[in-house]
């Protein structure tokens, strides 16, 4: 972690080059440096909690691929296990092992998944778990959480306007608003809102909510908000939705509903459950889950479903998340640094909110503390902005928005993170 100014030629090359035949010149918007300037990085090579690009610069990793890495990058026995199963072939489009192992290691942390399906991402796994949800209510209605994110299915893709109730307006170009229609937003932490929207509508078939927010950065859910989660949608009839796509198997085995002590009717998973792979996976309630084909009359499928690969990859994770009992650790190092940065931004007298739980952690540039979408967007973006840069320049990647969670992985020792620190005060004044 230097503070030279850093060189990336080659970055820039491939950046120009990719903008004539990739959209943008990436995959996934975020990736374009849109929200803190400058131009994207291309990588090339991870190890442990670094990550190195084109050009041969090194960065220490907060960004971790937005969540499945808390391992680190190309950790040996995951990349040993994917490796075997690949020397059988890739895909076989039928039944294998590979995802009866990987689905007993969910169950057996996760016990409120008593049926799973594997997709390839979050966003399949979330457009596969309301159409259960609907199928089983035959109710329409779904109420998400401003400023929570749940993939980009069309009547997901939906934020807050004003006001504590907003009937669905898209967000994005593309999507009819009668696809939407049938979402309703609500403020997130807003218990009486939940109750309110339950009286004023009949047909909701469910809640869907990020148990903890990674996807405004990192809010947590405050104890009254999680009480109507669990009584609300009951009394009514409704499922509760945690969506654990980042939760999951990070804040702990047992994700947040074993935190909470919550158990949702369905629990969606992405990120750290393929081990470095595309995989995703809805489960929970037997017969909610039994509305799904072959066995009930909710269609849902995938080519590369339950991928041999990306299973045996997973179950690697999980079995490495079991031996290694990470969460003592990655809790206690995430708390520590929320400390020290919320301790040095008051010694310089900058207005600083650091949320956190185990293993994500977001820096708000605001005074007001951070606890829904509202306050959230108090946060000043061009301070974050030059506070990534500062951090990129000194040899760390941060999540390149506002709005999203930093990540640690068990690699990042007390001494990576205290060098991180050194670098981190200095980029907040
Ligand atoms: C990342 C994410 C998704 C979408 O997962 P993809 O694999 O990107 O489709 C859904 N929900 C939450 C909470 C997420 O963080």
């Amino acid at each position: 972690m230097s503070g030279k100014a850093i060189l990336l030629m080659k970055s820039a090359t491939l950046f120009t080059r990719a903008k004539k035949s990739l959209v943008g010149g990436v995959n996934s918007p975020v990736r374009a440096f849109k929200a803190v300037g400058g131009d994207p990085i291309f990588f090339r090579r991870g190890k442990g909690a670094f990550v190195e690009d084109v050009d041969g610069n090194r960065y220490l990793d907060f960004c971790l691929s937005w969540g499945p890495l808390i391992l680190g990058h190309a950790r040996a026995e995951i990349l040993r296990a994917a490796g075997a199963a690949l020397k059988n072939g890739s895909t076989f489009g039928a039944p294998c092992e590979g995802e009866v192992i990987l689905a007993e290691a969910v169950r057996r942390a996760m016990p409120s998944l008593e049926r799973v399906r594997f997709t390839s991402s979050g966003t399949e796994a979330v457009m596969g778990a309301l159409r259960v949800a609907r199928a089983f209510t035959r109710r329409s209605r779904v109420i998400k959480f401003a400023g929570c994110y749940h993939g980009h299915s069309d009547g997901l893709l939906v934020q807050a306007g004003s006001g504590a109730t907003t009937l669905g307006q898209p967000d994005s170009a593309g999507v009819p608003p009668k696809w939407a229609a049938d979402t309703l937003v609500l403020p997130y932490n807003d218990a009486a809102a939940l109750a309110h929207a339950f009286k004023q509508f009949d047909d909701i078939a469910c809640v869907i909510v990020e148990p903890i927010v990674g996807n405004m950065g990192v809010v947590l859910p405050e104890p009254a908000f999680l009480e109507a989660l669990k009584t609300v949608p009951r009394k009514h009839g409704a499922l509760l939705i945690f969506d654990e796509v980042i939760t999951g198997f990070r804040v702990g085995l047992g994700g947040a509903q074993a935190l909470f002590n919550i158990k949702p009717d369905l629990t969606t998973l992405g990120k750290i459950i393929g081990g470095g792979f595309p995989v995703g996976a809805f489960g929970g309630r037997r017969d909610v889950m039994e509305m799904l084909a072959p066995v009930g009359p909710a269609y849902q499928a995938g080519t590369l479903s339950g991928n041999p690969v990306a299973m045996a990859a997973g179950a690697a994770m999980l079995r490495l998340l079991r031996t290694e009992k990470p969460y003592a650790a990655l809790a206690a190092r995430t708390a520590m640094i929320a400390k020290e940065l919320t301790t040095e931004a008051a010694r310089a007298g900058s207005p600083l909110q650091v949320n956190h739980a185990t293993g994500m952690f977001t820096v708000f540039f605001t005074g007001a503390p951070v606890r829904d979408y509202t306050t959230a967007k108090t946060a000043d973006t061009k301070k974050y902005a030059s506070f990534f840069r500062s951090l990129l320049t000194a040899g760390v990647y941060f999540p390149p928005a506002q709005f999203e969670a930093a990540m640690l992985s068990t690699l990042h020792s007390d001494a990576l993170l205290e060098s991180f620190l050194k670098t981190a005060r200095r980029a907040l004044v």
